[in-house]
């Protein structure tokens, strides 16, 4: 198996895409940390996976981030894999969107993967391997109306993506962005259906199609991949 042995950290891993990475990581042998805030969610799933652990994780707070993953060193081992796919979204436009709104989305999406990516990386660096997965979105490819900071904060995770993969450059350690379409997730199912049935691919899509590409990009499969953006979109983007 793909994870045999190997640690993983997924934030915003308690539901929606989160709990499909972590459910795919455990099947194929990683021992895994969800991370969230939604503690019986997270709990819940955890009992359910083999060497999962739970962790009450807020993605924005620097010092969670310390004891998390001193945590999940000592009870699963050091980290291999981080997925950073904790996000949220609030709609609005430019002039519509309130500064606070605005500023937490860029908070938990940008600053929060950031901060892990802080807090691991070190510790891949030393040991020299691990992968690291950000989810952006289609919209960190495209803008839409009425998304103002979430689609700044997934283009901000993309270039970030690509920074991150140069300034780790000979260290064995790969960085790379996803970018799901419309995804059935709690997330996803706000989206109007106008949105993806002008897809080439014209339906909705859902977790597993995006954790197969995490997968990918997080196992030696993708051992000659990074700095990359990788669609999981329907075709959306074309
Ligand atoms: P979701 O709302 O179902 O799940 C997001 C999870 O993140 C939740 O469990 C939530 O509690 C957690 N979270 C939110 N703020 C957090 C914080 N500060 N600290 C820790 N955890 C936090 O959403 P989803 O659809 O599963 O989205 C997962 C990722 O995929 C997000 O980054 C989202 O922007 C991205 N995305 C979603 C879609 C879609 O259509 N669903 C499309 C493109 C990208």
């Amino acid at each position: 198996m793909r994870f045999d042995g190997k640690v993983a950290i997924v934030t915003g891993g308690a539901r929606g895409m989160g709990a499909s990475q972590a459910r795919g990581l455990a099947a194929e042998g990683a021992r895994v940390a969800v991370c969230d805030l939604l503690d019986d969610e997270g709990k819940g799933l955890a009992e359910e996976l083999p060497h999962a652990h739970y962790c009450h994780l807020d993605v924005t707070d620097e010092g969670a981030w310390q004891s998390v993953v001193r945590t999940v060193e000592d009870t699963l081992g050091p980290v291999d894999v981080l997925v950073n796919n904790a996000g949220i979204i609030h709609f609005g436009g430019v002039e519509a969107q309130s500064p606070e709104h605005f500023r937490r989305i860029l908070d938990v999406n940008l600053v929060g993967a950031f901060l892990g990516m802080h807090t691991v990386l070190p510790g891949m660096r030393a040991r020299g391997h691990g992968a690291v997965v950000n989810i952006s979105s289609a919209a960190g490819l495209t803008g839409f109306a009425d998304g103002i900071g979430y689609v700044a904060s997934k283009w901000g995770v993309r270039g970030m993506t690509k920074a991150a993969a140069l300034d780790m450059a000979g260290s064995g350690v790969r960085i790379n962005s996803v970018h799901p379409g419309v995804i059935r997730t709690p997330m996803g199912e706000s989206a109007s259906p106008e949105l993806f049935a002008r897809q080439p691919v014209p339906r909705i899509g859902e977790p597993e199609e995006v954790t197969r590409m995490v997968l990918f990009l997080a196992s030696d499969d993708a051992s000659y991949t990074t700095g990359g953006e990788f669609l999981v979109d329907g075709g959306q983007t074309i």
